[in-house]
């Protein structure tokens, strides 16, 4: 059994690898702030689906419910550490008295629009507390990390699909030259400290607990409700959704290969090497529903990328990653979620496509 400390454990991804990592056997030790990002209840929900808990809480106020929960769900194999990773007094209590085998870092801002409006919280969670959680790891002797980064480091790349040798100085957004950022201190503490790393650049990650500010979720809570969708641009866009099994695959994936090895930096794309325009999205998401939708047409976002399309060949051929689910198998799957145990509030944000 392994210890991992897991950041942003609460979230969406997050979630879903603790609970990948508890049924493994290992410990976990989930550390989020509870952002604001979206609802607190929709997080305290992912805690308790991760660790197979009844998710009948009864919610009374953020402050109190937060202890209410670090209560009920401490065990031995799991820890909730309602932690910011800003703050180095609060990862050092985190990580006392545990050791630490690998960190796998989650907590961010995520998301590219509300970057442009607030670019300087997007820094300071994302690139400094990047750096504090590094701090945190040198002082505490952890030696190994995965990092969230993100496909959105290759901006408006012409060259597809995309490869981890591309160039990537051409952000268009705050939020990737964050994530750029976090790869780049990733390298700095692998080589000034010896902490080995994969600096995991996911691609439109879609499944059960999606946030509710992604496209997917937006579109089919509209539609749900009858509302039409709103679509930017003139639909032509296309991503590269990968499913959040596969994601979690991957990162599983890379956890062996940098537990494996000594004096490991590697890039590595999670994607699934095809894409889907966001008319296909659509319609995909009207067929997974059984409804006509209506559709809202808005001019194109500024920070959006016009696509992106994953090489995945490095993460197979370093770890075997091979992503399996179909895109409208993909889609069917969180429709059911959304109707079963919808418990997400979509956001009064735009669409992240
Ligand atoms: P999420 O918002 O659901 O999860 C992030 C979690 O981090 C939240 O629970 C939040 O409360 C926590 N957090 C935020 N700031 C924190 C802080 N200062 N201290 C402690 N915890 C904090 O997002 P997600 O979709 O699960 O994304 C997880 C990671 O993957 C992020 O780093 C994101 O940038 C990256 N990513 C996601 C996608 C995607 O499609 N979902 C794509 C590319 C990259």
């Amino acid at each position: 059994m392994s210890t991992y400390c897991v950041t942003g454990g609460a979230g969406f991804i997050g979630s879903h690898l603790c609970e990948r990592l508890l049924k493994a056997g290992h410990r976990v030790v989930c550390v989020d702030n509870f952002n604001e990002a979206y609802d607190y209840k929709t997080k305290i929900k992912n805690i308790l689906n991760s660790i197979g808990m009844e998710s009948d809480f009864q919610f009374i106020h953020k402050e109190t419910d937060l202890l209410r929960l670090q209560r009920a769900v401490a065990g031995d194999s799991y820890k909730l550490v309602v932690a910011d990773i800003r703050h180095a007094d609060e990862l050092d209590a985190a990580f006392a008295g545990e050791r630490i085998d690998a960190v796998i870092h989650l907590a961010a801002m995520a998301g590219v629009r509300p970057s442009i409006a607030d670019p300087l919280l997007y820094e300071d969670v994302n690139v400094r507390g990047t750096l504090q959680l590094l701090e945190a790891m040198r002082r505490h002797g952890v030696r190994k990390w995965l990092c969230a980064s993100s496909s959105s480091v290759y901006g408006n790349n012409e060259k597809t699909p995309f490869g981890e040798d591309d160039a990537v100085d051409r952000s268009i957004s705050p939020y990737a030259a964050t994530k750029k950022a976090c790869e780049v201190l990733g390298h700095t503490y692998y080589y000034l400290h010896g902490i080995d790393a994969v600096m995991l650049r996911f691609f439109t990650v879609y499944g059960e607990r999606q946030r509710p500010d992604l496209a997917i979720h937006k579109f089919v809570a509209m539609l749900d409700r009858g509302e039409p969708l709103t679509v930017y641009g003139d639909g032509s866009s296309r991503r590269d959704y990968t499913y959040i099994g596969d994601i979690v695959d991957g990162i599983m994936g890379s956890l062996r290969y940098v537990e494996a090895r000594d004096a490991v930096y590697e890039i590595v794309n999670l994607g699934t090497n095809r894409t889907v325009s966001l008319l296909e999205l659509v319609r995909g998401v009207e067929r997974a529903l059984g409804k006509k939708a209506r559709i809202r047409w808005l001019p194109n976002q500024p920070g959006d990328v016009k696509q992106t399309y994953a090489d995945v060949s490095k993460a197979g051929r370093l770890f075997g990653y091979a992503p399996r689910t179909e895109f409208h198998e993909g889609l069917r799957r969180f429709v059911t979620w959304y109707r079963g145990n919808n418990y997400g509030q979509a956001l009064d944000r735009r669409a992240d496509l």
